[in-house]
């Protein structure tokens, strides 16, 4: 199979450019290993950056934030939460740190303003009564599951080929040139190999590993940081602390929940996203400074995820991106770094050098074009709301006729997974969750997991053990660290997955 650009990597980057380069008119296939946002792009806060959290310490990404922070409410609205942020200080923090972030803040075109703590606390009336200043910036809570598939949906109505569950394996190299791309498909229906014109390495963490296929490197740091879910939605706005970025600083509120985040250690791995109970402890202690409500509250899940730092890693790290050419294999792109809020300007940057390849003149036409539609839906009624803001475009072609709830927490009806399934990306339990939120929940998927598993056998005649077994491993890890009442819910599940239904799950 020929192609003239092949895209490794179905994260935000990889969709972003996908879509960038269709959108030019240019043939181009995407290949993801995993499902969309296997990557960083499901294992992040879904903070759309302000800014702020750079200004001081790397001014060049709080710029890049500021724009594309502007461009991704314009053209994405349906995957953002305009819940604005708070930057908030503490009697213990150096007091004049506020003073540099509000000069970086100018220096960098990040919008901020100053309110005062009794305004603060009226705001945000979950906030600690020791704030001591505050600056509200525009941040944001954004969803990177409905963003990327926005992002592969724009793309294939462009023209582009987009696969998930087909991982790159190896690389044939002869004059300098990637002339052929070995395929490992789960899906079946592309050739085991791929003849490329030129070959765009957007694998995040794992941006090494694909060029040493071709013989390269592409040396970066890698660096884990870790994440919680608390039950219910804590706090109006995004809060971060007002300091030189530091671990558990970050408060999200995100659908039906709030991320507390996080944290920075080197990863031994591009998969190695492990939490440790000193992550937990931590994350809650420190968010609490902030909001001491948050000590109370119910941890329903835990995650992490890999950044691919520029320079090695660590929080002095650059959050800026690079695009790498390797001299030795011409017609080999590599890009790694930035930001999720920034993902729409490094697949321009990176279409830009592609098309010069080619020798194509088109333009760019992502900061323009709507991602998904405006506001429309919103306000139709209730549904549609919910719907607007989890398929985006696609949301008006969600049949709703069979309004029977399969999973009571998110408020997934049974059509809307049996729309995702017949839409053909979605293989395991896992994929319909990433996009109808079933199993997200307060539950974590104790009772819609069987429910959605019926649905997958009759529609697609699956295995159901094989696919319970991989959705319920994913979850558990997520649960090691639970206590409380929730580790009783847990209990529950175990007791009747694995007494009941005898499932594997781990006692
Ligand atoms: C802990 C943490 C918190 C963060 N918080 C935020 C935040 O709040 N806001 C923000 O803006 N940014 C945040 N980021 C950064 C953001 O998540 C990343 O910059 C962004 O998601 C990177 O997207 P990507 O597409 O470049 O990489 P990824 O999402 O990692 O995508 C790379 C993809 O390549 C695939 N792949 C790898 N090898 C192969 C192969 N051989 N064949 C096929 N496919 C392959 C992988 O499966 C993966 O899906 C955070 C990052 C981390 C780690």
């Amino acid at each position: 199979m020929r192609t003239d650009v092949l895209i490794i990597g179905g994260g935000a980057t990889g969709a972003g450019i996908a879509r960038d380069l269709a959108l030019r008119g240019v043939n181009c296939l995407l290949l993801e290993m995993g499902d969309f946002c296997h990557g960083a792009s499901g294992g992040n806060h879904g903070l759309l950056h302000s800014g702020g959290r750079y200004a001081v310490k790397d001014p060049t990404s709080a710029s890049e934030c500021a724009l594309e922070n502007a461009v991704l409410r314009s053209i994405a609205p349906f995957c953002i939460e305009d819940t604005g942020g708070l930057f908030v200080s503490l009697p213990e923090d150096d007091p004049s740190f506020a003073d540099t972030f509000v000069g970086s803040c100018r220096k960098a075109n990040v919008p901020f303003e100053e309110l005062t703590a009794k305004e603060a606390l009226r705001s945000e009336p979950e906030l600690s009564s020791r704030v001591t200043r505050c600056l509200k910036v525009n941040d944001g809570s954004i969803d990177p599951f409905s963003l990327v598939q926005a992002n592969v949906d724009d793309a294939r109505s462009a023209g582009a080929k987009v696969l998930n569950h087909c991982a790159v394996t190896g690389m044939t190299v002869e004059n300098g040139t990637v002339v052929e791309v070995e395929v490992r498909d789960r899906r079946g229906g592309i050739p085991a190999s791929i003849v490329p014109e030129i070959v765009v390495n957007a694998a995040g963490a794992w941006v090494d590993e694909v060029a040493k296929l071709a013989g390269c490197r592409v040396p970066m740091g890698l660096d884990q940081g870790s994440m919680l879910v608390m039950d219910g939605r804590h706090c109006r706005y995004v809060v971060n602390r007002l300091r030189s970025p530091s671990n558990g600083d970050i408060i999200v509120p995100n659908h039906t929940s709030t991320i507390l985040g996080t944290t920075s250690r080197p990863a031994g791995a591009p998969n190695d996203v492990t939490v440790s109970r000193e992550d937990v402890d931590l994350l809650v202690r420190e968010t609490a400074a902030m909001m001491p409500s948050l000590r109370e509250r119910r941890t329903i899940r835990t995650y992490g995820g890999v950044r691919p730092l520029l320079g090695g890693g660590g929080r002095g790290a650059s959050r800026s991106f690079a695009m790498l050419n390797d001299e030795r294999v011409g017609n080999l792109i590599s890009v790694a770094g930035g930001k999720l809020t920034t993902y729409r300007l490094m697949a321009e940057k990176v279409s830009d050098r592609v098309c010069e390849m080619l020798g194509s003149s088109s333009n760019c036409r992502t900061h323009k074009e709507a991602l998904g539609p405006p506001a429309n839906g919103k306000g139709d009624s209730i549904s549609a709301v919910r719907l607007v803001r989890k398929y985006g475009r696609s949301a008006s072609s969600v049949d709703t006729t069979d309004a029977r709830v399969v999973c009571s927490c998110e408020q997934v009806l049974r059509s809307e997974v049996t729309a995702v399934l017949k839409a053909g990306d979605a293989l395991t339990l896992a994929d319909v969750m990433r996009r109808t939120r079933a199993g997200m929940g307060y539950c974590q998927g104790f009772d819609c997991a069987l429910s959605v598993l019926e649905i997958m056998m009759e529609q697609n005649g699956i295995d159901p053990v094989p696919s319970l077994n991989e959705f319920l491993g994913e979850r558990e890890r997520g649960l090691e660290h639970t206590s409380g009442d929730q580790l009783r819910q847990e209990m529950l599940r175990r007791h009747v997955l694995n007494g009941v239904y005898g499932l594997g799950v781990r006692e």
